[in-house]
This record gives C-alpha cells, sequence and structure tokens, in this order.
C-alpha cells in the first residue's frame, strides 16, 4: 500500500470492492484521491473508476450504507455519486464519484471529443497529468496495487507536472488543461516540465475555446493557493494571460525616458498579492490586491523633471472594476462592490501618514471605508513594496500610527457605522419639498459639518445647522414642523 486511508475510506473500499467482486466489474479508485493521499494532502473526495457500469456500481456500494445515502446520478453521462459522512463531529463528508472508464476519440471536424466505454488504460491515457493518473485497484485479485503506467510516483517524488501523452497531443484535447497544470504547480509547488511548458506556450491561443466560467474557476484557485504570485508568473511567460486577463498584462513593464523608470506594476502586484495572502483566506480581499493598481497603465504620465506619474489612477481602477468582473463572470454582487471600494480607497490611509493625522481626515476615512476599514487597512500594508528596510519600517510604523488614531476616533466619535442624524426625508418633510437637488445639498451640508468637527454629532445641533442652512437657500420650514 501506498497511502494511508481512515476507516471510513477503508470500509468505502472494501464495500466497493465487495460490489464490484459480485457485479463482475472492474474498480480503481483514481486521480486526485491518489495523488492527495501520496503527499499527504486532505482528501475529499474519491473518483472511483469503473470498467462497467457505474451507475449500477454505485447503487450497490450505497446499499451496504445504513442508512443509504442518496445516490445522484447523471445517466447521460454514466456516472453516479453519492456522500458518505467522514467525520460525526464537524459533519465533514467525502464524494464519492462514480465513473465508467472512457476512451476519448477526437474527430478533426469537432471540439467535442466522442467518448466511448473503454479500458482503464484508455481511461489513464485521457488523464490530464502523470500525477493525477494513478490509480489504486480495488479488485479481490490485486487489491491495493498501484497502476502507474506513466511514473506519476516519480513526478510525485520529484514534484513535477508532466502530460501522460505528448503534451501538444494531452492539451488540444481539452485546452483547459494547460491552466490546470499552472493550477497545480502553484497549488502543490511543482514545477511544469519544460516540455510541458513549452507546449502550454505554443498552443495557449487554443485557450480562447475554453468557456469564461471554467477558465474563472482556474484563476480563481490560483489565487486562493499559498503563493498566488507562482501561477501569475507562470500564466504570464505562456502568454495565457495576455489571452484570459490582457488587462492585468497591461501593468507588465517598466518605461523609461531621460533614465528615469517607474516600477514593473504587474511584478509589484504579485508581491502585493502574496502580502496579502499571508494575512488573509478571503478571495475577495485577493482579488482587491490584484486589482488595486489596475488603473495605472490609463493614468500614466511622465512629468518633466519630475518623473512618472499615475494621478487618478485609484478613481480610474474602481470604475473598471465592474467591467473586469463582468468580463471574467465573477459575481456582479456585494463582493464585487467591495472590491471596488478597497481599490477606490487604497491610497487613503497612506495618504494619511504624510500630513498629520486630524480628527477629521479620520473621521472622513472611518465614513468612507465603513465596515470595510480593516480590511482596507490590510490592503495598504500589503501594498508596501519597498526593497528599502528603512523605508518600509517607517511605512508599518505609520501605519500602526493611522490605526491607533482608527481606534480612538471611533470609539469617541462612532463613525464606522454611522448615518447623519437627519435623512433625506426627514428633510423633505421638514421643508415640505419634493426630491431635489436642495435635498441632497443640505444632507452633504450637515454630513462634512459634522465630519469636519465643526458641529456635534447630535440631532439637535445638525437640526439647528440645517435651518441656518435652509435660510440661505430659500428654504423655510412648514409650519408646526419647527422644533418638532
Ligand atoms: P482538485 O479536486 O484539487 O481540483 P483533482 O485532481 O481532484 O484536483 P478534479 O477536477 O477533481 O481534480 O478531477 C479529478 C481527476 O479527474 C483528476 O485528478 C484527473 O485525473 C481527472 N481530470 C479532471 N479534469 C481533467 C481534464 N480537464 N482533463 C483530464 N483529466 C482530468
Ligand atoms: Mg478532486
Amino acid at each position: 500500500m501506498y497511502i494511508s486511508c481512515s476507516d471510513t475510506e477503508l470500509l468505502l473500499f472494501d464495500r466497493i470492492a465487495e460490489a464490484a467482486g459480485r457485479l463482475e466489474a472492474e474498480v480503481f479508485v483514481i486521480g486526485g484521491f491518489v495523488r492527495d493521499k501520496i503527499i499527504g494532502r486532505p482528501t475529499r473526495d474519491a473518483d472511483i473508476v469503473c470498467v462497467g457500469n457505474a451507475i449500477e456500481l454505485a447503487n450497490a456500494v450505497a446499499a451496504l450504507y445504513h442508512p443509504k445515502p442518496a445516490v445522484a446520478f447523471f445517466k447521460n453521462f454514466g456516472t453516479a455519486h453519492f456522500k458518505i459522512p467522514l467525520n460525526a463531529n464537524n459533519g465533514e463528508v467525502l464524494d464519492v464519484e462514480f465513473v465508467g472508464a472512457r476512451k476519448e476519440s477526437y474527430r478533426a471536424s469537432s471540439r467535442k471529443p466522442e467518448v466511448v466505454p473503454g479500458t482503464l488504460e484508455d481511461d489513464q491515457n485521457r488523464r490530464d497529468f502523470t500525477i493525477n493518473a494513478l490509480a489504486i485497484s480495488l479488485n479481490k485479485n490485486n487489491y491495493g496495487q498501484l497502476i502507474d503506467p506513466f511514473d506519476g510516483l516519480r513526478d510525485l517524488e520529484e514534484k513535477r507536472i508532466h502530460t501522460p501523452l505528448e503534451p501538444l497531443t494531452t492539451f488540444s484535447d481539452d485546452p483547459l488543461r494547460m491552466l490546470r497544470a499552472i493550477r497545480f504547480a502553484t497549488q502543490l509547488g511543482f514545477q511544469i516540465d519544460p516540455q510541458t511548458f513549452q507546449a502550454i506556450v505554443a498552443d495557449a491561443e487554443r485557450i480562447r475555446i475554453i468557456s469564461q466560467e471554467r477558465i474563472t474557476e482556474e484563476i480563481n484557485k490560483i489565487i486562493a493557493a499559498e503563493k498566488p504570485s507562482v501561477g501569475f508568473d507562470l500564466l504570464y511567460k505562456s502568454g495565457l494571460l495576455e489571452i484570459i486577463f490582457p488587462k492585468m498584462t497591461d501593468l507588465a513593464g517598466a518605461e523609461y525616458i531621460d533614465g528615469l523608470g517607474h516600477k514593473d506594476n504587474f511584478y509589484h502586484t504579485l508581491q502585493v498579492l502574496d502580502n496579502i495572502a499571508v494575512h488573509t483566506n478571503d478571495l475577495w480581499l485577493r482579488w482587491a490586491a490584484i486589482l488595486h493598481d489596475i488603473g495605472k497603465p490609463a493614468t500614466k504620465k511622465f512629468e518633466a523633471g519630475h518623473g512618472w506619474t499615475f494621478h487618478g489612477h485609484e478613481v480610474v481602477g474602481g470604475r473598471m472594476v465592474p467591467k473586469i468582473f463582468d468580463s471574467l463572470k465573477l459575481p456582479m454582487n456585494d463582493k464585487m462592490r467591495f472590491v471596488r471600494k478597497l481599490v477606490e480607497l487604497h491610497l487613503r490611509p497612506i495618504s494619511l501618514t504624510k500630513e498629520n493625522i486630524t480628527d477629521s481626515a479620520i473621521r472622513r476615512l472611518l465614513f468612507d471605508a465603513g465596515e470595510e476599514i480593516d480590511s482596507l487597512m490590510m490592503l495598504c500594508e500589503a501594498d508596501i513594496t519597498s526593497k528599502n528596510k528603512q523605508k518600509v519600517k517607517r511605512y508599518l510604523e505609520n501605519f500602526e500610527m493611522v490605526r491607533e488614531r482608527l481606534l480612538e476616533v471611533e470609539e469617541k466619535d462612532r463613525i464606522r457605522n454611522w448615518q447623519p442624524p437627519i435623512t433625506g426625508e426627514m428633510i423633505m418633510d421638514i421643508f415640505g419639498i419634493g426630491p431635489s437637488k436642495k435635498v441632497g445639498d443640505l444632507k452633504n451640508l450637515i454630513r462634512e459639518a459634522i465630519l469636519e468637527g465643526e458641529i456635534e454629532n447630535s440631532f439637535d445641533a445638525a437640526y439647528r445647522f440645517m435651518l441656518d442652512k435652509a435660510a440661505g437657500m430659500n428654504l423655510k420650514p412648514v409650519e408646526g414642523k419647527l422644533g418638532d
């Protein structure tokens, strides 16, 4: 045996062997489960490949459990799966998926393979990488034997991503595999075999036939890895990034005029992404790191005697966020708005550290960032990528000071989830007017006066202030409303 399994898994395999014996079907556990067990990664799903009727086998195995788990199946694909509890205490389950062994044959005229039943060997041939083609027999005659036709075990030991067949064949059959190669290299810390990588470079264009959803799923898995920069660097060097996310490659490179250059914003972004990945697994905060400087290429200017500037890149970048989310088919919901907000605000804490930090500036930041203030501070710290140790130390100390001031002011003024004490409805009601510019103006004046500290944060103070300003706008309270 090459792997160590839990009692739940061993019992499962015994039952599969028993049912398969009765049905006279050959059966193997294959792919990600075997790979992850060998390298000691946690596994949540087990792929079972069966030379025979997989749906029938799945039902026969499920029937050996009490209570019998519900079997979901897809008749057209000949696949079935069910879940069994892995850990009764925390509700973890193992998803057991049964598929019939398949052979793929491609006709030049069609992108879609014709899938026909095949042997285990056929099935291993159509797997993406040698490390994903390992199978362990669950048959009585050779139970537990590893079937490894492509020396995947050695590639696992040597940490190598290598296609089982000639790489161009494997990739042209399903171009998504090019992204999977990079994703596995990133997740597992493996090297892509040079020949395999060259085939990705040569075949990169073919990624265009893959649906955006499948592409984005791989991008997100790369982002969720421990060191996501590895994947983006490979995507960039292979030419895939230019095709699947050109806005990000626009960040790459440094231009020089009069001997003055700027930093390479692509590699800066990758460093920020790795920095933030140390502190959070939150996918959307990691997306904010990827997009924080996305407005730089569009705002880049060379100012004589001064150097390169990117004025307003946070505003332009913020505006790009919905378009990028839409084109990548990422959700257009509060996750997108969260990322946009962080991109828009990512310079604010930095600019604070340069002046003396007034209460009003802190209140304003708290008001604008709201619930996102902690995420924003995390992004800003990750954004410090200077190689100058002194500079980094100074920035970090400044941020520490900003954090202290944020706590202090929040304690005192409670701005974080604050809404001004007088709403638009109240203004319309008091002055007997409909929705109009004046309502908005008054609302803004009140909010500004409180944030600036000109008036106290209370209803009475805001009410008096409003009456005063309204008088100058020819607005009078409706009779009887005064002093309500
Ligand atoms: P993870 O579950 O971490 O994404 P995995 O290797 O288990 O990794 P799955 O997508 O669950 O990946 O697929 C299970 C197995 O199916 C793989 O190990 C591989 O053998 C095979 N496989 C999946 N997708 C492909 C593909 N596009 N081309 C060839 N084989 C694939
Ligand atoms: Mg899997």
